[in-house]
């Protein structure tokens, strides 16, 4: 179901554009609304969220899709932890659906997937690597990168049960937008991905939005 926010970009107490390629990581309080903004359309935004509290709660996909009996996520739909806690609600979205089963880029997917010779491209686990590296303070390690988010990605399931990668159903200025429900740790990887339509073979810069309960 497609809900605009009555959120105005003017009133937000934080707003960033992170550029193509690049990663994003920030905590985002309790009852905080926190918005995507795919800014020119067909990227990928490749995201985890972690419980500030304690890091060893995260974003659980399957517990989500079972939970709400679908697959896609959209407005309404409540994110829920690895403790079945609920993380994040979407209040509002102009996208449609977004996908939870694809995963994300990695060299390996990338070399087994299109050639050998992509083994050294950029792709989303790196981005999400680095910014643990460059983030001690988070106390976040490799094993903790589990299930992720590809907001604005259009991932359909196939009648015979399999996942392709299709043309984007997102467009210029569309967004999604969350409330939280309990602090986390959003990361954002603003996937490079070059090899399949997922950013329309050109990624593209994302800005993220932060405003105060109402
Ligand atoms: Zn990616």
């Amino acid at each position: 179901m497609l809900k605009a926010s009555n959120f105005s970009p003017e009133t937000a107490i934080y707003r960033h554009v992170v550029p193509a390629g690049d990663y994003w990581v920030k905590r985002v309080e309790k009852d905080q609304i926190f918005r995507i903004v795919d800014l020119e359309g067909n990227q990928a935004a490749d995201t985890l969220f972690f419980s500030a509290a304690d890091p060893a709660e995260r974003y659980s996909a399957v517990d989500t899709i079972r939970a709400q009996g679908k697959v896609y996520l959209e407005t309404g739909t409540k994110l829920l932890s690895t403790e079945c806690n609920v993380m994040l609600e979407i209040v509002a979205d102009l996208v449609g659906r977004h996908d939870t089963l694809g995963g994300a880029c990695a060299t390996e997917s990338n070399t087994v997937r299109y050639d050998l010779e992509k083994r050294t491209m950029h792709a989303c686990r790196d981005s999400w690597l680095l910014a643990l590296a460059e983030h001690e303070d988070l106390k976040l390690t490799k094993r903790d990168i589990t299930h992720n988010i590809n907001f604005f990605m259009n991932v359909p399931v196939t009648p015979d049960g399999g996942l392709s990668f299709a043309d984007g159903v997102s467009g210029p200025g569309k967004y999604v937008e969350m409330r939280a429900c309990m602090d986390v740790i959003a990361l954002i990887s603003n996937c490079p991905q070059l090899n399949n339509p997922c950013n329309a073979y050109n990624p593209t810069p994302i800005e993220v939005l932060i405003w105060n309960p109402a």
